[in-house]
């Protein structure tokens, strides 16, 4: 199994436009983030974990041709903003299957209403829209366990692949939901900066969540330039927490 981090910078990326924050203007190409998505790859399959802004560079740097399917966490703009650009995948491929809550279907039909149109424009992107509750589903013959998260004041999945766990936006999870992170062996979870923020976890948060639910290896995403210079946060982090940038590619077994 293969996961790609197609972004892993929050909702403004970075730079932020027009920002003279020194971290906007680093040349690390690590400290350059896109808004957060995944890709995640096993066998002949690929699946994207959301679809922001960022969406169509997304695919055109990763050399993506071929998508089975969009697993969306939940419903702002950062992560479902780029639903136009599937267009390519559709015309080769047909309709896009599209996991995600009964709410957040919702939400992309009222934002992308022309794309569920009686009298569809031709051309336009077509889905097919697969409810998940929180119940663990398959992708092919993989089992997937959505992990429910608490963004403030929205609801947010993080995903289960077997020993693989990506959460992103997360403020709080219940003990409950905890329990389906044991024996993870590599955590995905967002850090934003180090000052507390209302619907984020902040690094602290963050490491404490890393702490509690012990994984082999932790990556953080969902950065803030505020969180500072990828080379300069990294040696502050514990041994097995790394921050995530873009492009790297983690393998793991399936
Ligand atoms: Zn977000
Ligand atoms: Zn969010």
């Amino acid at each position: 199994m293969k996961v790609t981090f197609l972004g892993t910078g929050t909702s403004q990326g970075i730079p932020v436009i027009g920002s003279e924050h020194p971290v906007c203007s680093s040349e690390n190409p690590k400290d350059k983030r896109l808004r957060v998505s995944i890709l995640i790859e096993w066998d002949d399959y690929t699946y994207v974990v959301d679809c922001g802004p960022d969406f169509r560079y997304q695919m055109l740097r990763s050399k993506c041709t071929k998508i089975d399917g969009i697993i969306f966490t939940h419903e702002h703009s950062d992560h479902v903003a780029g639903l136009d650009d599937i267009r390519p995948f559709v015309y080769r491929q047909g309709d896009m299957p599209i996991y995600a809550h009964k709410r957040v279907l919702e939400a992309i039909r009222t934002r992308f209403a022309y794309v569920f149109d009686d009298n569809k424009y031709p051309g336009v992107p077509s889905v097919k829209q697969i409810e998940i509750s929180n119940e663990p589903f398959y992708l092919n013959e993989l089992k997937v366990i959505p992990i429910n998260i608490n963004h403030n004041l929205v609801q947010v999945f993080g995903f289960r692949f077997n020993d693989f766990v990506y959460i992103t936006d997360a403020k709080t999870v219940s003990n409950d939901e905890l329990g389906k992170l044991k024996d993870v062996k590599v955590l995905v979870i967002n850090a934003l900066r180090e000052k507390p923020h209302h619907s984020h976890f902040n690094l602290e948060e963050a490491l404490n969540f890393i702490a509690k639910v012990q994984p082999e290896k932790a990556y953080l995403t969902h950065i803030s330039h505020l969180l500072g210079f990828h080379d300069e946060v990294q040696q502050k982090l514990p041994e097995n927490v790394y921050l995530a940038y873009d492009n790297l590619e983690i393998t793991f077994k399936k």
